[in-house]
Protein backbone atom coordinates (compact mmCIF):
# COMPACT_ATOMS: atom_id res chain seq x y z
CA UNK A 1 0.00 0.00 0.00
CA UNK A 2 0.64 3.26 -0.15
CA UNK A 3 1.76 5.97 2.85
CA UNK A 4 -0.82 8.35 2.52
CA UNK A 5 1.15 11.37 1.37
CA UNK A 6 3.54 10.06 -1.15
CA UNK A 7 2.75 9.58 -4.94
CA UNK A 8 4.01 7.30 -6.96
CA UNK A 9 5.10 7.56 -10.76
CA UNK A 10 4.70 4.67 -12.31
CA UNK A 11 7.54 4.81 -15.63
CA UNK A 12 7.59 1.92 -18.38
CA UNK A 13 10.38 2.42 -20.53
CA UNK A 14 10.83 6.03 -20.66
CA UNK A 15 6.69 6.77 -20.73
CA UNK A 16 5.09 8.30 -18.08
CA UNK A 17 1.92 5.53 -17.47
CA UNK A 18 0.21 6.31 -14.22
CA UNK A 19 0.57 8.06 -11.03
CA UNK A 20 -0.77 6.03 -7.73
CA UNK A 21 -1.26 7.98 -4.43
CA UNK A 22 -3.85 7.01 -1.46
CA UNK A 23 -6.96 9.38 -1.04
CA UNK A 24 -6.34 12.38 1.00
CA UNK A 25 -9.74 12.15 1.89
CA UNK A 26 -9.43 9.63 4.60
CA UNK A 27 -11.21 6.61 3.06
CA UNK A 28 -7.99 4.57 2.37
CA UNK A 29 -8.57 4.42 -1.39
CA UNK A 30 -5.60 3.95 -3.68
CA UNK A 31 -6.48 6.42 -6.69
CA UNK A 32 -4.79 6.07 -9.47
CA UNK A 33 -4.68 8.39 -12.18
CA UNK A 34 -3.67 7.37 -16.07
CA UNK A 35 -1.28 9.12 -17.68
CA UNK A 36 -1.88 7.83 -21.14
CA UNK A 37 -3.03 11.05 -23.74
CA UNK A 38 -4.10 7.90 -25.67
CA UNK A 39 -7.01 7.31 -22.89
CA UNK A 40 -9.89 8.86 -21.52
CA UNK A 41 -9.58 9.90 -18.40
CA UNK A 42 -6.10 11.22 -18.70
CA UNK A 43 -3.98 13.14 -16.47
CA UNK A 44 -0.86 15.09 -17.00
CA UNK A 45 1.77 15.62 -14.05
CA UNK A 46 4.57 18.14 -13.99
CA UNK A 47 6.87 18.96 -11.41
CA UNK A 48 8.88 22.03 -10.58
CA UNK A 49 12.22 23.33 -9.61
CA UNK A 50 11.86 21.07 -6.24
CA UNK A 51 10.01 18.29 -7.42
CA UNK A 52 7.01 18.97 -6.19
CA UNK A 53 4.31 17.64 -8.45
CA UNK A 54 1.08 19.30 -10.16
CA UNK A 55 -1.33 17.16 -11.50
CA UNK A 56 -4.12 18.69 -13.99
CA UNK A 57 -7.17 18.35 -14.25
CA UNK A 58 -9.07 17.78 -10.84
CA UNK A 59 -9.30 14.49 -9.32
CA UNK A 60 -13.00 13.71 -8.42
CA UNK A 61 -14.19 10.50 -6.72
CA UNK A 62 -17.77 10.33 -8.17
CA UNK A 63 -18.78 6.83 -7.04
CA UNK A 64 -16.29 6.50 -3.39
CA UNK A 65 -15.55 9.08 -1.22
CA UNK A 66 -16.65 12.01 -3.61
CA UNK A 67 -13.52 14.03 -2.77
CA UNK A 68 -12.85 16.61 -5.36
CA UNK A 69 -9.05 17.93 -4.98
CA UNK A 70 -6.22 19.43 -6.75
CA UNK A 71 -3.17 18.83 -6.58
CA UNK A 72 -0.69 21.58 -7.13
CA UNK A 73 2.83 22.03 -6.20
CA UNK A 74 2.48 18.44 -3.73
CA UNK A 75 -0.27 20.27 -2.07
CA UNK A 76 -3.52 19.40 -1.91
CA UNK A 77 -6.49 21.96 -2.80
CA UNK A 78 -9.75 21.05 -2.10
CA UNK A 79 -13.14 22.13 -4.48
CA UNK A 80 -15.61 23.51 -2.45
CA UNK A 81 -18.75 20.12 -2.66
CA UNK A 82 -21.68 21.22 -4.80
ZN1 LIG B 1 -11.50 9.55 -0.43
Amino acid sequence: MIPQGELWLVVDAGVKKWVCFKCPGGCDVQISLSLNPSRRPCWSIESDFWGRPSISPSIHQHDLCNCHFWIKKGRILWCPRV
